[in-house]
């Protein structure tokens, strides 16, 4: 029998047969191996799950050399060799977890070509050892794994991804494959640039993942909305929560090991041994439920993560789809569930006031956010949005999401967010003071409080013309009214202030149209509590 060689097309549906056990490429792994085998450059975007890795695996195996393959998750370097090794591919990684013995013998590995595949840090490349030692083996691509690192806008920013612009220069005739699982095109350009890809082809897969189902809800008591959605919906079932701070993950697992959930916390501000234990047991042990900050899941392979929850707004929808994109890699039923209030949006309007960084990059941040509160508050069906936000073309309602589950109804809001903008007029004009959403709403309530009787609020004409409205609906107006810029916030209070387009609203010359505020969250108000 003769041995395919690297030409030979039908080497590469052996090599996934015999190696990795599996009948037939999915998508266009095909395509893509077949393009890198023979030498060419290529970027490729698909989502978590898609099969990125037998992109720059199968290659690895079937072009002469050494794959070195580039990749940030230094903590899971190991597992990641562990599992080729286990189907019988000759791997090794060189990090700072390294012991000496057991890297020079590595290196040997790497130099004798005695391995297949090489997994290396981005910071490994600013080394002058390293770069010595690459010199002395032979090279058969180089992979470029999470490239988005290199996007600066992306919370996962890695300045030593931007070293890896001088691959090309140093061995031009080494083919490049760069992947993500992130996927606007402006981040794809990105990446194309500071990589030096331009000549590289694009493979972009459909981003949908049709067994995910989308639902945001607007955010009462949180941590009780999510312990009914754990035990109506996801009894025993694993999952991923999201926390924006580190005091709100502990509280949170605090909360729900103490109602009887299998929960464990994980941020930087946990030393490294605990949050690889952690992380172990999330990825070992069945039914874990893993409350994290953004810091959890890059690179995290767990097939059956059956829902991800987020309990404060992602600061962009490129991070709520690769936070919700870790649900359901096994193509199974899953849930992404967002619950979202007022006080995200303040919140993060702070932050983006007081971020370093000068003007471009704070509307940057702004645009970003504005697109994830759009996802937020439409009444259309989310995933369309979702994939429209990326690119791709939707084609009407997806049925698997809560807007087409559910359609919310959509109101004629034009006379409270009149009422709700004359307020914050009116309190504008006190300059020194600083009233928030809560006292406005307080104002339009007509409540008799401290601090309405301080200022004097109750004599406001506009004092208790908002009756007719609960204090969440207003709560919802205030929000959608935020989410349209009709109305922003200001300072380290949260102040609210009126926009340019708010004149619209007040002169009548606009009408605002706002989704109702569900009575009772989605779902799981029609199942009895356990
Ligand atoms: P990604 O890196 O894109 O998130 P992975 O490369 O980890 O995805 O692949 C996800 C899962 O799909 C893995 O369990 C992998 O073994 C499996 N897989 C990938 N390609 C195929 C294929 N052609 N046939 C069957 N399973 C596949
Ligand atoms: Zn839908």
């Amino acid at each position: 029998m003769s041995v395919p060689g690297p030409s030979d097309p039908t080497a590469a549906l052996e090599t996934l047969r015999r190696v990795f056990g599996y009948d037939a490429f999915r998508g266009f792994q095909a395509e893509v191996i077949e393009h890198v085998v023979a030498g060419g450059d290529a970027l490729v975007l698909m989502p978590t799950g898609g099969g990125k890795s037998l992109c720059y695996q199968i290659p690895a195996l079937v072009r002469d050399g050494v794959a070195v393959v580039i990749s940030p998750l230094i903590a899971l370097m190991q597992d990641q060799v562990d599992a080729l090794r286990a189907v019988g591919v000759r791997a090794g990684f060189l990090n700072s977890t390294l012991d000496p013995d057991t890297r020079r013998l590595v290196e040997a590995e790497f130099v004798a070509g005695e391995i297949d595949l090489l997994y290396l840090a981005p910071e490994a490349l600013a080394s002058r050892g390293t770069l010595s030692l690459l010199d002395r083996g032979r090279i058969a691509l180089f992979a470029i794994d999470e490239a988005h690192c290199v996007s600066q806008w992306g919370h996962d920013f890695r300045p030593d991804y931007l070293t890896l612009s001088m691959l090309p220069e140093r061995w031009p005739d080494v083919p490049r494959i760069a992947l993500t699982a992130t996927a606007t095109s402006a981040t794809r350009t990105e990446i194309a640039t500071r990589l030096q890809l331009t000549g590289a082809r694009h493979f972009v897969a459909s981003f949908d993942r049709p067994n995910i189902q989308y639902r945001i809800v607007p955010k009462r008591e949180p941590r009780k909305q999510l312990l009914s959605l754990l035990r109506d919906e996801h009894p025993g079932d694993a999952g991923i929560v999201y926390c924006l701070s580190r005091a709100s993950v502990d509280k949170t697992a605090e909360f729900l090991v103490a109602n009887g959930i299998a929960a464990l916390p994980y941020h930087a501000g946990l030393d490294a041994a605990t949050r690889a234990r952690n992380q172990q047991r999330f990825l070992r042990e069945d039914g874990l439920v893993m409350v994290a900050t953004i810091a959890f899941g890059m690179g995290i392979d767990k097939p059956d993560v059956r829902f991800v929850a987020h309990l404060d707004l992602p600061k962009s929808v490129e991070g709520y789809y690769q936070e919700t994109g870790r649900a359901g890699r096994d193509g199974l039923p899953s849930t992404a569930w967002l619950a979202y209030g007022l006080q995200d949006v303040v919140q993060q309007r702070k932050m983006i006031d007081s971020s370093e960084g000068d003007l471009a990059h704070r509307r940057n941040l702004a645009a970003h956010l504005d697109a994830m509160l759009a996802l937020c508050e439409t009444v259309r069906c989310r995933r369309a949005q979702l994939l429209e936000y990326f690119g791709e073309p939707a084609t009407g309602g997806c049925g698997n999401c809560d807007t087409c589950l559910e359609p919310p109804e959509s109101w004629d809001g034009t006379v409270p967010a009149q009422k709700l903008l004359s307020t914050v007029y009116r309190l504008d004009r006190e300059r020194n003071q600083r009233f928030g959403a809560g006292h406005c709403i307080d104002i339009l309530l007509g409540k008799q409080n401290d601090k309405v009787s301080q200022f004097r609020h109750d004599q406001l004409t506009v004092f208790g013309i908002g009756t007719d409205l609960r204090e969440a609906e207003w709560r919802g107006v205030v929000r959608q009214l935020l989410a349209e810029g009709l109305l922003t916030v200001e300072g380290d209070y949260g102040t609210l202030a009126l926009t340019d387009a708010s004149a619209e609203v007040l002169g009548r010359r606009r009408t605002v149209m706002l989704r109702r505020e569900p009575e009772r969250p989605a779902r799981s108000a029609a199942k009895p509590r356990g």
